[in-house]
């Protein structure tokens, strides 16, 4: 079958949007990535079950994708159908301290409803871009939490078709890991577990975390966040400056002259830029510190 074939097979069978060789730049935070054959953006849980079963009936690629906040689409693009539940299950309900989300509503929404409800454990959250979904599946974290704190289960669909519920333990968590990494499991919905707080405290919190953000991240500019994870006993920030990296640039990708942790897309940088600077960075630290840094980006599509 076609592309097109595929393409109007799923919106026959779901209410999902549907584009055609849809530039993956314009659905990531780096605004960098070449065209996926189909971007798929389904309305509901039915709809993400439909699109898997005509993936797998026609043997079609499928990536998951939150808001493409943690990931370098390379310049080829991605070959298939990239799935996207960044913003499209963003659904809610509290049942005393323990809130359901759909797992494409955004973490700082996520954060907020939590809070505004006056419980307490979501606020360092409340700045770190993308999905609930991608978070969980990343163990985002920052200043003093990260997911594995809040998450009490996920609702997952197996690659098999089946819906099943994964408790903490399943998933497995460590810094910036879960159980989810590797396998093909795509989150439908996330259940918190959280505490009641003082509504001010949790509010104020939030507002500093926000803060401390913008006065130390290069937000004005396009990233991936952190390009590398951190060291055990090293920040990479650091290390990066003290090489003397911190602005050094190849093409349009430049390691960030205010928090030399994030490289940042100054002038229509390509992923080759970026996979470039990446690996040159990775080079000097090991030379410099005999540290071997690791990628937190996730790279994607075609090579
Ligand atoms: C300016 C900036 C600051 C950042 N600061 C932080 C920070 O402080 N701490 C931190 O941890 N991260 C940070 N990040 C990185 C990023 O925000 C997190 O990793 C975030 O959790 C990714 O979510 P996402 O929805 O954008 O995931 P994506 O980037 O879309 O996807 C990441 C991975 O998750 C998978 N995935 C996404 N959704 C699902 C799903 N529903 N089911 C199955 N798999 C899924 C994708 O397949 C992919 O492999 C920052 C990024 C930026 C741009």
């Amino acid at each position: 079958m076609t592309v097109q074939e595929i393409a109007s097979l799923i919106k026959e069978n779901t209410g999902a949007q549907v584009r055609l060789d849809e530039p993956m730049s314009n659905h990531t935070s780096f605004h960098i990535g070449g065209p996926a054959d189909l971007l798929v953006i389904p309305g509901n849980m039915e709809d993400v079950r439909s699109v898997l079963r005509i993936a797998q009936e026609h043997a079609i690629p499928l990536t998951v994708l939150g808001n493409g906040s943690n990931v370098l689409v390379r310049d080829k693009g991605i070959r298939g159908i990239v799935l996207k539940l960044g913003n499209a299950l963003k659904y809610w309900k509290q049942e005393g301290n323990i809130f359901t989300f759909g797992s494409g509503i955004s973490l700082a929404q996520c954060c907020r409803i939590i809070g505004e409800a006056g419980f307490t454990g979501m606020e360092f959250a409340v700045g770190i871009p993308g999905s609930l979904g991608g978070a969980v599946f990343m163990n985002a974290g920052a200043y003093d939490g990260e997911m594995k704190n809040a998450v009490m289960s996920v609702l997952v669909l197996t690659s098999d078709g089946e819906l099943k519920t994964l408790a903490k333990d399943d998933l497995q968590f460590s810094y910036r890991h879960s159980a989810l990494q590797g396998s093909d499991a795509i989150v439908l919905e996330v259940k918190l577990q959280v505490s009641a707080g003082d509504k001010t405290a949790i509010q104020a919190k939030m507002a500093d975390f926000n803060q401390r953000r913008i006065s130390k991240q290069p937000l004005e500019l396009p990233s991936a966040g952190s390009t590398f994870k951190r060291p055990e006993g090293h920040f990479v920030g650091a290390m990066v400056e003290q090489s003397g990296l911190k602005g050094f640039r190849i093409g349009g990708a430049e390691v960030s002259k205010k928090h030399a942790g994030f490289i940042v897309n100054v002038d229509r940088a390509t992923a080759a830029d970026v996979l470039q600077l990446m690996a040159y960075i990775q080079d000097r630290i090991m030379k410099d510190y005999s540290v071997q840094l690791v990628p937190e980006v996730l790279v994607l599509g075609e090579e």
